[in-house]
């Protein structure tokens, strides 16, 4: 018998998927694979682990804690943390050995006292907003003022890079270009500053992919990684495999005769005779309601249409005429079967937001099971 929900992770998808970046960016430039939230939903160690193999040579991630998790599994490359760090998170962060983004004079004197206590130098990277207005500061000169701090805290504190993240690589380049004429003026002074090697990044997947002029150094690859489309389109047109199937299978069938309707509110009567199966997977495992009366659930190589409200632990779907679907079948939401395929980027486009935002979601109830093409690890 099928497990109720899991959710297939293919590690050496994910190692192609690596190479491809390194391809596109030629191999001069130097690939940080991001792996917050959990690697996208798909576990952060395994996919990691298939990232450097895959030929990267750094990490990133959002937070503290996920850099301290994957310390902790052993990793020894460098370890990016993107986000903010509050000063309470600050010494797990530090004691990890992870590097920092840092944008800030007043912060940098915050940490140098935790950092003359580590073990080895702090990294930090100063991060520049050119446009996005998120994390880092507008100004070129508190950036430049940063720097000094940075320079000034040695051994505690090193300066291993400068950065910037883009707002529109998905959509508008020319909002992306001027982002990147902000940055490069910043990079020449950093460059100029800096007491040893630089590592300028820019890039997230969609510049990887979009814009070649802004891969300087390094990348910071996340959603290609996974096989995903940073445009939310089909991830195939870049050559881009999916590494994730989410799968369940036919737990009961049962013939519905017209007037007959299927789940809570009523949402679905049949109009005609058929036949109605559940599949044992619901909003409690990220398949949200917004998806009622508006997915495909592909068993036995075909599309069969979601019917009626998604509940908290199963759907419903509509089999039709053909008799080809049986007891104990597989199911797929997402990922292929047979000929027959839906992406998260097809689900996330039905309900209006992105393929990131589908795999972040499939919750911890369903279990990742990690495979090479197949083969069981
Ligand atoms: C998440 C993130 C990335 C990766 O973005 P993708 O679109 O998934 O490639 C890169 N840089 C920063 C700062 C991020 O927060």
């Amino acid at each position: 018998m099928a497990l109720r929900a899991v959710a297939e992770v293919n590690l050496a998808a994910i190692e192609r998927n690596a190479a491809r970046v390194r391809e596109r960016t030629g191999h001069h430039v130097r690939l940080c694979a991001v792996v917050k939230a959990d690697g996208y939903g798909h576990g952060a160690v395994p996919v990691a682990q298939a990232a450097v193999r895959g030929g990267a040579t750094a990490l990133a991630v959002a937070t503290a804690v996920e850099a301290v998790e994957l310390r902790r599994a052993g990793f020894a490359v460098p370890i990016l943390v993107l986000g903010a760090v509050s000063d309470e998170e600050l010494p797990a962060a530090v004691a990890a050995g992870a590097e920092l983004t840092v944008w800030d004079p007043a912060f940098i004197e915050r940490m140098r006292g935790l950092a003359a206590h580590a073990p080895v130098a702090v990294g930090v990277h100063v991060k520049l907003d050119t446009g996005l207005g998120r994390l880092g500061t507008r100004s070129v000169d508190e950036a430049l003022a940063t720097i000094h701090a940075v320079l000034r805290s040695a051994p505690a504190l090193r300066l291993v890079g400068v950065m910037t993240h883009f707002a529109t690589a998905d959509a508008d380049l020319a909002f992306a270009g001027e982002q990147l004429e902000r940055f490069r003026p910043f990079v020449a002074e950093a460059r100029a500053l800096a007491t040893s090697d630089l590592t300028v990044h820019a890039a997230n997947s969609a510049a990887i992919l979009r814009l070649p002029d802004s891969h300087f150094d390094m990348v910071r690859a996340g959603i290609a990684l996974y096989g995903g489309d940073p445009m939310n389109e089909d991830p195939a047109r870049h050559g881009l495999e999916p590494a994730l199937a989410l799968r369940t299978y036919v737990a009961a069938i049962k013939p519905i005769a017209p007037g007959e309707s299927v789940g809570y509110g009523r949402r679905f009567i049949a109009e005609r005779p058929g036949r109605i199966a559940t599949l044992p997977i619901g909003y409690g495992d990220g398949i949200v309601r917004a998806l009622a009366d508006n997915c495909d659930v592909l068993i036995g190589g075909r599309r069969h249409p979601l019917r009626g409200m998604v509940s908290m632990d199963n759907i419903t779907v509509e089999l039709g005429a053909e008799p080809a679907v049986e007891l104990g079948q597989r199911a797929t939401l997402i990922g292929a079967d047979g000929s027959e395929r839906q992406t998260a980027e097809e689900i996330a486009r039905r309900i209006g937001t992105i393929g990131y935002e589908v795999l972040c979601g499939i919750s911890r109830r369903v279990p990742r099971h990690y495979h090479y093409d197949g083969r069981p690890l």
